[in-house]
C-alpha cells in the first residue's frame, strides 16, 4: 500500500476511514482542525492542522500525498479542480521546483455537483433518476412555491448541509416568514412533500471513474431502513423492517444507477423514500462514507464502507457476484448516540451498549453538544427480531437524555 493518502476532513467518517486503513497498511494524512477525531487515533502520519475549506492548506496537504479524498462534501471544489487538472507544485530538497501529479477521488466534478443539492437533484433528473420535485426559490415568492408545490414543502439550503441542519418544513404560508429567519443568508430552493411510507438507504461503492457503465462500475450493500427524527438520522435497520425483496432488489438498482451517473471512484451514500404506492425517488446522495452505512462495520466485517472506500480509491476493489456486497450477519441494527443536556447524558447508553456481548460502542472524541453526533452502537443478531429486542432498552434510553 504505497500510496499515500490524504484526507480532507477528520470528523468521525474520517476516523473510520483511519480505523479501516490501519489494518491495511495504508496510510492517510488528515486536514482538519489540530485533536480532531480522525487525527486522535492515527499518529503513523504528519497531519495538515487548518480547515479543508481553505485552498492553501488543501494544496499542503497536496503536497504531501498521492491521492485526495473526502469524508464530507463541503469543500472547496475549485482548487480540487486545480489540484486533479495541473497537480500541486513542490520544492525538492535541492531549492529546485517541479509539478505533482495527484489524483482526487471521487472527482471534484462529482463533489462539486453532491455539494449543491439543488444542481445534484437536477442531475440526477437528467439522468433518469427520480427525486422530489425541487423549485430554486432564489429571489422568488415563497407564496408562489407554496402554490406551485402545495403545503406543506421543505425549504431546503443548497449548501453546507447536514443532519437537517438547512431544512425547513414549511407546513402553512405562516410559517414563511420564520422560513427565511432560519434559513437566512443561504441559497435556497424547495422541495416538495415526500409523503414516505418509510426511508431507505444503499451504499454503493463506483470502481471507474467513467460513467458510461453504471452495471460495471458500480457494487450496492445490502438496503437499510433509517429512521430519521426531526431530520437526524436515529436508527439504521439492515434488513429493512417490511420491505419485500423485490423492493429491496429495486432500491439497490436505483442506487447503483444513480451513482453510475457521477464520474470518479469511491463509496456513496443513496439515501431513499418509499412511497405508498411502492415507487422509489432518491433523496439525496453523499459522495463519501456514510451514517446509513456504519452498520457494516460488524454487519460486513471484512468489507465496511470504509474499507471499500479506501480499496476503491486505490483501484484495489474486489468484484462481487451480481454486483452486491451481502450483510455477513443476518440482521444489524445501529443507533446513533446524539449528545444530551448534560456532558454526561449519555454515559448510561455507553454502559448499557458495553454489557451486550453482540453490540459495539464507537464514540468519536468529540465533546457531547445537545442533538450533536458523539457516537453510535450497534448489535448485530441472528434475526431482526433479536437484534430489535436487544436495542430496544438503549432506545428507550436514547429518547430520554434527547436534548
Ligand atoms: P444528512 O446529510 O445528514 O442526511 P441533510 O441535512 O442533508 O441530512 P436531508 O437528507 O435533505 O437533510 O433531509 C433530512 C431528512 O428530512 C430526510 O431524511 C427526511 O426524513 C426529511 N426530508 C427531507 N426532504 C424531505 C421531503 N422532500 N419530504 C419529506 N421529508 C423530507
Ligand atoms: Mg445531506
Ligand atoms: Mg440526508
Amino acid at each position: 500500500m504505497e500510496r499515500r493518502i490524504g484526507l480532507l476532513g477528520g470528523g468521525q467518517l474520517g476516523q473510520m476511514l483511519c480505523e479501516a486503513a490501519n489494518p491495511l497498511g495504508a496510510k492517510i494524512w488528515v486536514l482538519d482542525a489540530a485533536g480532531s477525531p480522525a487525527k486522535q487515533i492515527n499518529a503513523r502520519t504528519s497531519h495538515v492542522d487548518g480547515s479543508f475549506t481553505d485552498p492553501e492548506k488543501i494544496r499542503e496537504l497536496a503536497r504531501q500525498v498521492d491521492l485526495l479524498t473526502v469524508e464530507i462534501e463541503h469543500v472547496d471544489t475549485h482548487v480540487l479542480e486545480e489540484i486533479a487538472e495541473r497537480g500541486v507544485e513542490v520544492t525538492s530538497a535541492d531549492g529546485s521546483k517541479r509539478v505533482k501529479t495527484v489524483e482526487v477521488q471521487p472527482s471534484w466534478k462529482t463533489i462539486r455537483t453532491i455539494q449543491d443539492k439543488y444542481l445534484q437533484k437536477d442531475h440526477l433528473t437528467r439522468s433518469g433518476v427520480k427525486t422530489a420535485e425541487s423549485m430554486a426559490v432564489e429571489g422568488s415568492d415563497l407564496e408562489a412555491v407554496g402554490r406551485e408545490l402545495g403545503y406543506p414543502f421543505m425549504l431546503k439550503s443548497r449548501k453546507d448541509a447536514y443532519d437537517g441542519r438547512g431544512n425547513y418544513p414549511v407546513k402553512s404560508p405562516a410559517d414563511i416568514s420564520d422560513a427565511l429567519e432560519a434559513l437566512a443568508g443561504k441559497s435556497l430552493y424547495a422541495e416538495k412533500w415526500a409523503n414516505f411510507r418509510l426511508e431507505l438507504a444503499v451504499m454503493v461503492v463506483k470502481t471507474e471513474n467513467d460513467t458510461s457503465d453504471c452495471g460495471k462500475s458500480t457494487i450496492a450493500y445490502s438496503v437499510v431502513e433509517t429512521v430519521h427524527e426531526d431530520s437526524v438520522c436515529k436508527l439504521v435497520y439492515a434488513p429493512p423492517r417490511d420491505v419485500s425483496i423485490l423492493v429491496q432488489r429495486e432500491a439497490q438498482d436505483l442506487a447503483r444507477k444513480a451513482v453510475g451517473s457521477f464520474p470518479g471512484k469511491g463509496v456513496f451514500g443513496v439515501e431513499l423514500f418509499l412511497l405508498p404506492d411502492g415507487e422509489l425517488i432518491v433523496n439525496e446522495i453523499a459522495p463519501r462514507p456514510h451514517n446509513s452505512g456504519h452498520w457494516t462495520i460488524e454487519g460486513c466485517p471484512t468489507m465496511s464502507q470504509f474499507k471499500s472506500q479506501l480499496l476503491a480509491i486505490l483501484g484495489l476493489m474486489p468484484s462481487f457476484p451480481n454486483s452486491t456486497i451481502p450483510a455477513m450477519f443476518p440482521a444489524t441494527v445501529m443507533l446513533n448516540i446524539l449528545g444530551g443536556k448534560t456532558q454526561a447524558s449519555h454515559n448510561k447508553l455507553m454502559n448499557m451498549a458495553i454489557a451486550i456481548p453482540a453490540g459495539a460502542l464507537h464514540m468519536y472524541g468529540k465533546d457531547s453538544k445537545p442533538g450533536r453526533k458523539i457516537g453510535h452502537i450497534t448489535v448485530v443478531g441472528s434475526s431482526l427480531s433479536e437484534a430489535e429486542a436487544l436495542m430496544a432498552p438503549l432506545i428507550a434510553v436514547a429518547d430520554d437524555i434527547r436534548a
